[in-house]
């Protein structure tokens, strides 16, 4: 039976965690352990500043006072499972898409690339578009990714970013692999007074649009798929090393 350690940013009340943790259950055993707030955003920062504790909600269910998702990962696999590594990593499902350069904003991503940084397979979960939100459906959607992934394995070094449209299932087209897109917006700051009319700054992202490239995580999930990019941990530029080497008076070799 498989053994799942489950997380999110939204925090351990959202519904999508909720959702995806009953789907999970009919799989294996799910523990599940996530922040006690609501961290979208948050990235993948892992707290060194002051110690953490982990309170339990239900069976198998634990919450971090002030943790974020990294956090989570980090504390379930070495207090909750002892250093034992679960079979995956599921992060999510996170209410709101995490497509293109958001990601590496993404506290539910950064909880799958915790997993991965483990030695763990490991999988984020987003929902797109909709107003309702119908976890439930989305979650059936998340199950046959993590069905595939179990049987079928993951390659080295990857974690799955997977965004799900919020559609009946029937009409959800395929499964495609993308690549991550690219964001068109501005990013906004509004400008806000306090009581004593000193200004006070807000970033909000109301703004907006991507680059419809076909291929992308947004034209996938833009035209009704379920989007699932393979990420990795190592960020370097190979084919900038090359031209850098080129360019440059620098290299790459130790002189002998
Ligand atoms: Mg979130």
């Amino acid at each position: 039976m498989p053994v799942f350690l489950l997380t999110n940013d939204d925090g351990y009340f959202s519904e999508g965690i909720r959702a995806l943790r009953e789907e999970l259950k009919s799989l294996g055993r799910v523990i599940t352990i996530a922040p006690d707030r609501n961290l979208s955003g948050v990235g993948h920062s892992l707290t060194f500043s002051m110690p953490l504790r982990i309170r339990r909600v239900d069976e198998d269910f634990w919450t971090v006072i002030g943790g974020t998702p990294a956090d989570c990962v980090h504390l379930g696999y070495y207090v909750l499972l002892d250093g034992k590594k679960p079979d995956m990593v599921c992060s999510g499902i996170n209410e709101g898409p995490n497509l293109g350069e958001d990601i590496t904003y993404s506290g539910t991503v950064s909880g799958a690339m915790e997993g991965r940084i483990l030695g763990i397979p490991s999988i984020a979960f987003s929902a797109f578009g909709g107003e309702s939100k119908n976890f439930s459906e989305i979650a059936k959607v998340a199950k046959k990714v993590v069905i595939e992934v179990l049987e079928k394995g993951m390659p080295e070094d990857t974690y799955l970013n997977v965004n799900i449209p919020d559609l009946p299932q029937d009409q959800i087209k395929g499964f495609l692999i993308t690549k991550q897109g690219r964001r068109a917006y501005k990013e906004k700051v509004l400008k806000l007074l306090d009581p004593g009319k000193k200004p006070l700054y807000w970033i909000t992202a109301t703004e907006f649009g991507w680059h419809l490239e076909e291929g992308t995580d947004y034209w996938a999930v833009y035209h009704g798929y379920v989007s699932i990019t393979p990420l990795q941990l190592d960020l370097t530029n190979y084919r900038a090393m090359e031209i850098l080497k080129k360019r440059l008076k620098f290299t790459t070799e130790v002189e002998k």
